[in-house]
């Protein structure tokens, strides 16, 4: 009997956290070849894809947590859920006409890849929606023209990045740890965190070193968070500090209140700490949570899977 076409589909996929990056020097193609370990984090943005009327195209709304500002995310072809969804729709030749709605969890431009992961969830929304079956080996290669962490969005767990950071090795660890996330007011974009390196590192190029991995390895599969804690490093941290200089008095907050391990998430501006347990997560997130009240503080465990369908409602409501 041939399947019925889904008329819903919603897929989760999750933020990231980097437990190291490393940025090299500066490509002939603007790009910079990283050396990251991502770990995927129990926050997750959850986008529905609906089927639409024939003629109608793609297009998105969003609605943000309690706490989450989504002002920022545009809601044309340049949100990166669109752009998957219609990236899908040319490389499988169906037509793009579907509805996304993005439930959005993560903080937007915080460096915790809330845009990547709407990309991977719309990739997988759409896959199974569409029922284009294309499976995660050709969703990754569309993800990597997306963005660099889409890749990881798909894949999820905790994974070595090497090139722009798309492509993937798991780290196998069955360890968890628990996070705790400072969010600044303003976001810092990415770009410009990168020209602000560059601009630091006139007279000294990136390197990218084995050591600092071998040692986020080691910590990983010992599973103690104080030796994690201490392997945490992020060369993007001293241009996001240059840019927002107010992020080291909260590292120095999360410190004093006991994290195992304090660093700017990705490009910023938001600050990771390393919790030693889940309590010890909630205890750091209430100390540093007092002076900024307004949800500005999240907690979060890891790793998490991938993206993956959570519901699909078939045609007719079946
Ligand atoms: P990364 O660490 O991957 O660079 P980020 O977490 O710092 O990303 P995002 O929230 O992923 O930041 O997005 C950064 C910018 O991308 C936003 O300011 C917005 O202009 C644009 N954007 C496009 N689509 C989306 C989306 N679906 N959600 C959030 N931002 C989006």
């Amino acid at each position: 009997m041939p399947r019925t076409p889904g008329a819903a589909v919603t897929a989760r996929a999750p933020a990231k956290v980097n437990l190291l990056l490393e940025v090299g020097p500066r490509r002939d193609d603007g790009y910079h070849d990283i050396v990251t370990v991502f770990q995927a984090l129990a926050l997750a943005e959850d986008v529905t894809a609906e089927r639409a009327a024939p003629g109608h195209g793609t297009t998105v709304r969003v609605r943000p947590r309690p706490g989450v500002d989504a002002s920022a995310v545009p809601l044309d072809g340049t949100n990166l859920a669109v752009r998957a969804a219609r990236l899908l729709a040319e490389r499988t030749g169906v037509p793009d006409d579907v509805h996304l709605t993005i439930d959005k969890a993560v903080p937007v431009a915080g460096g915790m890849a809330g845009g990547s992961a709407d990309a991977a969830a719309a990739l997988v929304a759409c896959d199974a929606l569409w029922q284009t079956r294309l499976g995660l080996t050709a969703l990754t290669e569309l993800g990597a023209q997306l963005g660099s962490d889409v890749p990881f969005a798909l894949h999820g767990r905790t994974a070595v990045g090497t090139g722009r950071g798309e492509q993937l090795a798991p780290v196998m660890t069955t360890a968890r740890f628990s996070w705790v996330f400072v969010l600044a007011g303003d976001g810092l974009s990415t770009p410009a965190v990168y020209a602000e390196l560059d601009r630091l590192r006139a007279d000294r190029p990136g390197r990218l070193e084995e050591p600092r991995l071998d040692a986020v390895e080691r910590a990983l599969r010992s599973g103690d968070p104080l030796a994690l804690g201490a392997a945490l490093d992020n060369d993007l941290q001293e241009a996001a500090l240059s840019l927002a200089p107010q992020l080291v008095a909260t590292l120095e907050a999360g410190r004093a209140a006991g994290a195992a391990g304090a660093v700017v998430s990705g490009s910023g501006p938001t600050v990771a700490l390393l919790a030693t347990s889940p309590a010890h997560a909630r205890e750091l997130a209430a100390e540093l949570g007092r002076d900024r009240p307004g949800g500005a503080v999240l907690v979060a465990d890891a790793p998490a899977p991938g993206a993956r369908v959570l519901e699909a409602v078939r045609a007719g409501g079946e």
